[in-house]
């Protein structure tokens, strides 16, 4: 008989037998087995806390299953086998693969106690982050870990896109929000750079008060949010002493010096289905959420670099080449004046508009009632009368 088998028999006798089995029955049970083998089998028992060893009145040792082993509801013992090793798997859960090599149980039978542990609510499967299409068992009641759940920024086993985006802005806003407000400060400048720095725990609070997520946000969290943006080179890192004397990590928002070129955001250069992607079929642009979003961001700056390309490839006359970054000249500050801003921005002219368009033919008709025929003849007598 082998391992699993006699290890099999031994928890069914045990399990059959509440007040355990003495050495004496042991050994009867199990007179065709190995006896140094049934030792080694026992001794793993113990060892894995499936059973225990006592002494009854007369010293003689006693074999019995462990009552935390004896779980309501399993009938057979490989349900009991397969109930132990998931709980031993503790928040991480476990692997069916993995309970296969344990238990040496044939695939469709542990299908089958798996399925009626899951319709027991004893045990429940949990997608893992960590593997797509990998399911790992745990004991129902157990809460899985945050490597299996991947955290806070997962939503059912899915990368959450808008909750991620939602905190980086947030985060980003605070850092902002503090550099503004200690620019305007009447200090020097080295006191402005040492007072925009804001530590984890400021970020935290921030976002504690905005009342907008409803999820717990943790120190870690937060400071993924600040490497991402770190490396975007939206913000910068350095470290204070506190007065405690610990040393904390502490982050402010830069400006970038050059903005990113459209052409350099675009999502093609880092797909990793630009291969499939073509005109037709299931991958194209026309159905791509990544290049939809740039292009919609990014309309304005692509028209612009399409009409100049193609003025360029036309070979068309006009001016060519950028426009004065400091325009000095007398033609090169009206050519750069914001006429379209200030027309847009500024009420004088929508009004002046509306106010010629009203009055001209009020005093049009004002005009051409005092210089009528009858008017004049009118004024004429009326002058006759006084005597002038
Ligand atoms: S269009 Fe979309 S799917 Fe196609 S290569 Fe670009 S990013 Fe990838």
């Amino acid at each position: 008989m082998d391992t699993a088998k006699v290890q099999a028999k031994i928890l069914d006798v045990l399990k059959s037998a509440p007040n355990g089995i003495d050495e004496k029955a042991r050994k009867q049970l199990f007179e065709d087995c190995d006896s140094s083998n049934i030792l080694t089998v026992f001794n793993g028992l113990l060892a894995q806390g499936k059973i225990e060893i006592l002494a009854d009145e007369h010293k003689n040792l006693i074999y019995k299953l462990k009552e935390a082993n004896l779980i309501p509801g399993l009938e057979k013992i490989e349900d009991q086998i397969v109930y132990d090793h998931i709980a031993r798997s503790g928040n991480q859960g476990i692997w069916v693969r993995d309970i296969r090599t344990k238990t040496n149980l044939p695939m469709h039978t542990l299908s089958k106690i798996l399925k009626q542990l899951e319709s027991k609510k004893l045990v429940k499967s949990v997608k893992s982050v960590l593997a797509v299409k990998r399911k790992v068992y745990m004991l129902y009641d157990v809460m899985p870990d945050s490597r299996v759940t991947g955290g806070t920024f997962y939503q059912e086993q899915e990368f959450d896109v808008e909750f991620t985006d939602l905190l980086t802005q947030e985060t980003l806003k605070c850092l902002t929000k503090k550099a503004e407000s200690v620019a305007k400060l009447e200090t020097g400048p080295l006191e402005i750079l040492t007072r925009s720095f804001v530590t984890i725990s400021d970020i935290l609070k921030f976002i504690c008060r905005t009342k907008i997520f409803n999820v717990q946000i943790k120190d870690n969290d937060i400071q993924k949010i600040l490497q991402c943006l770190s490396f975007d080179g939206k913000i910068e890192c350095s470290s204070r002493v506190e007065p405690s004397g610990e040393t904390v990590e502490c982050f402010r928002a830069v400006a970038p010096l050059i903005s990113t070129p459209s052409i350099v955001r675009m999502p093609c250069g880092a797909c990793p289905l630009s291969e499939k992607c073509s005109l037709t079929g299931r991958i194209t642009p026309s159905n791509c959420k990544y290049f939809t979003d740039w292009l919609n961001l990014d309309s304005n700056e692509l028209i612009q670099l399409f009409f100049n390309q193609n003025r360029k490839m036309s070979g068309a006359a006009g001016p060519v080449g950028r426009p004065m970054k400091y325009p000095y000249t007398l033609s090169a500050k009206i050519a750069q004046f914001p006429f379209k801003w200030h027309v847009n921005n500024q009420w004088i002219w929508k009004y002046y508009l509306i106010g010629v368009a009203v009055c001209t033919p009020l005093f049009y008709k004002i005009q051409k009632g005092a210089n009528s025929a009858a008017n004049k003849a009118k004024w004429a007598e009326s002058q006759k009368k006084s005597g002038h």
